[in-house]
């Protein structure tokens, strides 16, 4: 559907969402009737503008059932967050949403490469957020054979990619590169014993580094992919074969960018904050809800793959995984993305900011591959030397660069979503 008529369903879509939500919840129709705001008051798209922000705050308010739409006998599955940072935030499934989830997550699979009769192993987690669930429904809808490992037991992935004829994965890349790594330690040439042939990844941001180190340790292509366990997760959006941006679905979600600062429009490849607004929801109310992710968005004439679908960009990071060092914004994601440049350095990196007589000071522990390269003065010197001066001309900072053996850091469990808290040690706090 060219754009215009791909407008024309959203619109509709979203006039029924925000009814259905202003006339059947509580949550919605006081936050509403607060902000002055009619139904009716909703014609076009740009009037979405009119309604207020969600945030993570806002919806903790209506926990526990606050922001579902439907009798609660018409709930067939529950997910929410895992509530790391406050009260978890649930999604409401109905039989409609399953059926929804699973034709978006089929769509993204098919949009990789993959087809029925492929075997995809599923290494997301099973359980409350909704990695697992997202691709496993994509691949029953599709017809394509689907193991459910989850996270966790390494030697195990590796056995069952061999074993099974496994031609498609899904985890998050840093689980990737840690089965990968595992693989070559035991000797295990993945990309050439195996019959994989298509990654999907996603859940945490990734450099083109990791990419590129993922596609060689297992011999595939690397798709991006993106959800939110907020609109159940997987299925909010994937790389096509272009491989330049994400399509999202505009039949299922009204996707726009603004400023996080003044909550504006930014113009269309900008960055910005993502807000999403799902509707083509049944169970809950989503709408307009800011995910602090960081990206841009766009509306290519039409996509080389043929789509016509929004694109939007790498998730850079969050506007709340940010550090103020000395005056400057740092992402870890920046971080990373030049420590990934050098092959003798390690998946695992810290960043441990301390304040030394009035002045901010950062040091980034960063693991390297063979303890042998700490070992040797000179060459971890000279590493540690052209390290400081790539990051100071990405992140505009001065940095300590300490080199450290494999495996010292504290690591995330395998396969969890890497967030900023395991890479950032503020101890000015
Ligand atoms: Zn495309």
């Amino acid at each position: 559907m060219p754009k215009p008529e791909l407008e024309k369903v959203q619109v509709k879509k979203l006039r029924q969402i925000v009814k259905k939500a202003y006339s059947n919840n509580k949550f919605y129709h006081d936050l509403y009737k607060k902000h002055n705001i009619n139904p009716g008051d909703i014609k076009k798209l740009e009037d979405i503008q009119k309604l207020p922000f969600l945030e993570k705050k806002t919806v903790r308010t209506a926990y526990p059932y606050g922001t579902a739409l439907v009798p609660r006998e018409q709930i067939l599955e529950l997910h929410t967050t895992s509530g790391t940072t406050g009260k978890p935030t649930p999604c409401f499934a109905t039989e409609k949403d399953i059926d929804y989830w699973g034709e978006l997550n089929a769509r993204e699979l098919w949009m990789t490469g993959i087809r029925p009769g492929d075997v995809l192993l599923n290494s997301y987690g099973y359980g409350l957020p909704t990695g697992g669930f997202g691709f496993h429904y994509g691949a029953l809808k599709m017809g394509c054979m689907v193991i459910p490992k989850g996270t966790g037991e390494t030697v195990r992935q590796i056995q069952l990619i061999l074993d099974f004829g496994v031609t498609a994965v899904c985890m998050t890349p840093s689980y990737a590169i840690y089965i990968g790594q595992k693989a070559k330690e035991d000797g295990i040439n993945i990309a050439r014993k195996s019959k994989l042939r298509i990654g999907l990844f996603g859940a945490e941001p990734w450099s083109m580094a990791v990419r590129n180190n993922i596609e060689k340790l297992f011999g595939i292509t690397a798709y991006d992919e993106y959800g939110m366990t907020e609109f159940l997760g997987p299925g909010q959006g994937c790389e096509c074969s272009e491989r330049d941006g994400m399509h999202t679905w505009a039949d299922a979600f009204i996707l726009e960018c603004i400023d996080p600062k003044t909550g504006e429009w930014v113009d269309e490849g900008e960055p910005g904050e993502l807000v999403w607004t799902w509707i083509s929801a049944d169970g809950t109310g989503v709408i307009r809800y800011r995910s602090r992710d960081l990206s841009s968005v766009w509306w290519d004439k039409k996509c080389k793959c043929g789509r016509t679908h929004p694109k939007f960009a790498a998730v850079k990071g969050r506007t709340d995984d940010s550090v103020s060092i000395g005056g400057f914004i740092v992402y870890p994601s920046q971080v990373e993305e030049v420590l990934m440049r050098h092959r003798e350095i390690g998946a695992n990196f810290r960043m441990v900011i301390e304040n030394v007589k009035g002045l901010d000071k950062l040091t980034v522990k960063a693991e390297v591959q063979d303890k042998k390269v700490v070992k040797d003065k000179t060459k971890s010197a000279k590493l540690a030397k052209a390290l400081q001066t790539e990051l100071k001309s990405v992140i505009g900072l001065k940095s300590v660069i300490e080199l450290v053996p494999p495996d010292t850091l504290p690591r995330s469990e395998a396969g969890e979503s890497k967030t900023a808290t395991h890479r950032v040690e503020d101890r000015r706090k």
